[in-house]
């Protein structure tokens, strides 16, 4: 799970970021607005942590364009205003919980889970033709055949299974499984596919890895019903 923690006080930032990463959440941290909205157009996050008062803009200007590009994970506001009037407005605009700074990270912790299940909108289980992945008891298998992966290539079949029919960069690749950037270094990327082919994909006729020339890879048919090699989008 992945959570965008958007927060331009360091201390805060850093005590949050800790804490969550602590109880196994990667945490990426935007100290502004206009970062914000930057890295969310960039990954995919199963949460975001929203602050109000941000350097460049406010928390509910960026919240409203979060939701005029139609992202949909849930969002927590994490404010030290605490009127009710700002509650309010914070969950007119789209957010789906409101915790008043200061707080226990307890209780933050406590309604990350909460949202984090709820937003669970994302199945648990993940079908591309015969191969599912059970994502809640980390199993695999193809054609009713069990599959033993390594915890990084589970990480890294199931960033593209639900991202069925889209590429993915090596880098996105890189950056969702390591939680770090490997800029340089995402031929890691091949490697770990290659050992994921061996294993899913060798043993059948049919290839679900899809290599995507100029992108990187992904599963299951290109979302315009096209061919299995069609170019990139
Ligand atoms: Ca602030």
């Amino acid at each position: 799970m992945r959570i965008l923690l958007v927060e331009d006080e360091k201390r805060i930032a850093d005590f949050v970021a800790r804490g969550l990463e602590g109880s196994g959440y990667s945490v990426d941290v935007a100290e502004s607005g206009e970062q914000a909205l930057a890295k969310v157009s960039e990954a995919a996050y199963d949460l975001i942590i929203l602050d109000l008062m941000l350097p460049d803009l406010d928390g509910l200007v960026v919240l409203e364009k979060i939701r005029n590009r139609k992202a949909t994970q849930p969002v927590l506001i994490l404010s030290a205003r605490a009127s009710l009037d700002d509650r309010v407005k914070g969950l007119d605009v789209g957010a789906d919980d409101y915790l008043v700074k200061p707080f226990a990270f307890v209780e933050l912790l406590a309604r990350v889970r909460a949202l984090l299940r709820r937003g669970q909108a994302l199945p648990e289980r993940l079908q591309v033709e015969d191969l599912s992945l059970d994502c809640i008891r980390r199993k695999v298998s193809r054609g009713g055949v069990n599959i033993e992966l390594a915890p990084k290539e589970f990480s890294i079949l199931e960033y593209l299974m639900r991202n069925k029919g889209r590429a993915l960069s090596r880098s996105m690749i890189v950056e969702h499984v390591w939680e770090m950037d490997y800029t340089g270094l995402t031929n890691i990327v091949d490697v770990y596919i290659r050992h994921l082919r061996g294993k899913i994909d060798d043993p059948w006729p049919d290839k679900l890895i899809r290599t995507v020339r100029g992108i990187g890879y992904m599963v299951g048919a290109p979302q315009e019903a096209g061919a299995a090699a069609s170019p990139p989008r």
